[in-house]
């Protein structure tokens, strides 16, 4: 069985490898071939891509909201949950807080962009897509109509709601348990059907890769070498540097054991390039992988997803360098500390899906004075870089989860250290036999 429980996880790897490949190679061999490009690339890999997307979608809305109201049923009291949630925001806001600052130190230290020679860059347009207003986003917290905001999908609308309803079951004592029992089964329900659609991750997956990169070939990063290598640097640094310790020091567990847990996680986040779409696999990893209980995984996995992104982060930090360096322009010690807090505050407003980083750096550049037109420099290696920071987005989420399941002793120790706990493996399709008879 162990043996086999392996086979899934490396399976889903090994597709997504193999999709990295082929896509390259079309991209290198056969981006004229009109029979591959009409029949495969925009044919085969972009059905099943766009399938499985739609799918983990789906999955979203309901799972956030079951699990939601079991959580908040399972916390039990408002003050705890005020508590959890102030716990979370603040560890959200400080690593995000230290992504940039680690990516802008870099940055400044390697100098990317230095000497850049403007022909080589592509000469795209970007036009800056409007920002809301922070006192909008703040507005925006309360839906006006919460079937609206289930219907859009939108993360911080659907969790106030979602909240303020199971706090009043809660409230409405016994006569509310039935309710809250049901969201239990319903909860169960979801899980199993993020099960199921991970049956078919390892197709998706490999569509998904195959696709862009046969679209996007990796011949693209040598003009931008030197912003994609330190986006990429800094990344792997903060993963494995800044949360691994945080993840040791305050939430006293082992880093390793926890970045083993995140690999199904961190595949689904780099070939979706969406924290919002990864949400189902995310909460199960947190949940099955790494015993962290319902009431604080439902709450801070999908309030990380919207408003944690220390990936993005970096890449706006290293952005602003990069640009200021090719236009010549000294942002100076303030100018970086203004980059610092808007991209904190930016984060906040925007959810996690694809792309969503280059409206964010538009917002920086406007508050900086630097030229919107200098995206258009970044936007040729964005694509990939997206897929690469959506990782250590979803890795960040899960490990402020931790340390906060952590402190509120909302963790089982043994779960986390077991190596084998909730592997994807178990997932199984229920034979006929095992259906009720009809
Ligand atoms: N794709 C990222 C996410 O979903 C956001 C971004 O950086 O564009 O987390």
């Amino acid at each position: 069985m162990s043996q086999q429980k392996m086979s899934m996880t490396t399976k889903i790897l090994i597709w997504m490898v193999s999709g990295l490949v082929v896509g390259s190679l079309i991209n290198a061999f056969a981006s004229e071939v009109t029979f591959i490009q009409d029949y495969l690339v925009n044919g085969l890999f972009h059905v099943v891509g766009a399938l499985f997307i739609s799918a983990l979608k789906m999955l979203v809305v309901p799972l956030v909201t079951f699990s939601l109201i079991c959580g908040v049923c399972g916390i039990g009291d408002v003050n705890t949950l005020g508590r959890v949630g102030l716990k979370a925001f603040l560890l959200f806001m400080l690593t995000t807080a230290l992504a940039i600052t680690l990516a802008i130190t870099v940055a400044v230290v390697v100098g990317p962009g230095e000497g850049f020679d403007m022909q080589t860059a592509e000469h795209a347009e970007f036009t800056a897509p409007a920002a809301p207003p922070l006192t909008q986003v703040i507005i925006d917290l309360v839906p006006t109509n919460p079937i609206a905001a289930y219907a859009s999908g939108n993360m911080l609308q659907i969790i106030f709601f979602t909240i303020l309803f199971a706090v009043c079951i809660l409230m409405i004592g016994e006569r509310g348990r039935p309710i809250s029992q049901g969201a239990e089964k319903l909860n169960d329900v979801m899980m199993e059907v993020v099960n199921v659609v991970m049956h078919v991750a390892p197709i998706g997956v490999f569509a998904l890769m195959a696709k862009t990169f046969s679209l996007q070939g990796l011949g693209l990063i040598l003009p931008m070498i030197s912003y994609f290598g330190v986006v990429a640097f800094v990344l792997v640094l903060h993963m494995t540097g800044t949360l691994m310790m945080l993840l040791k020091l305050l939430g006293r567990v082992s880093p390793l054991m926890f970045l083993k847990k995140m690999r199904t996680a961190q595949i689904f986040a780099f070939s979706t390039s969406s924290s919002n779409a990864t949400i189902p696999v995310t909460l199960r990893s947190v949940e099955n992988r790494l015993g962290v209980d319902n009431s604080t995984a439902s709450f801070v996995v999908p309030f990380g997803a919207t408003i944690n992104m220390d990936g993005t982060a970096i890449m706006q930090g290293v952005a602003t360098v990069f640009i200021a360096n090719v236009y010549g322009i000294d942002l100076g010690i303030s100018g970086y500390l203004t980059v610092i807090g808007m991209a904190v505050l930016a984060s906040i407003g925007t959810a996690g899906v694809p792309g969503v980083g280059l409206i964010m750096l538009a917002m920086v550049f406007n508050q900086v004075g630097l030229p919107i037109e200098g995206i258009a420099l970044i936007m040729g290696v964005d694509r990939l870089l997206d897929m690469m920071r959506t990782a250590v987005n979803v890795t960040g989420d899960a490990a402020i989860t931790t340390i906060v399941a952590r402190a509120e002793d909302k963790i089982s120790m043994e779960t986390f250290n077991d190596p084998d706990a909730g592997q994807v493996e178990e997932i199984h399709l229920p034979h006929e036999a095992s259906l009720p008879e009809k």
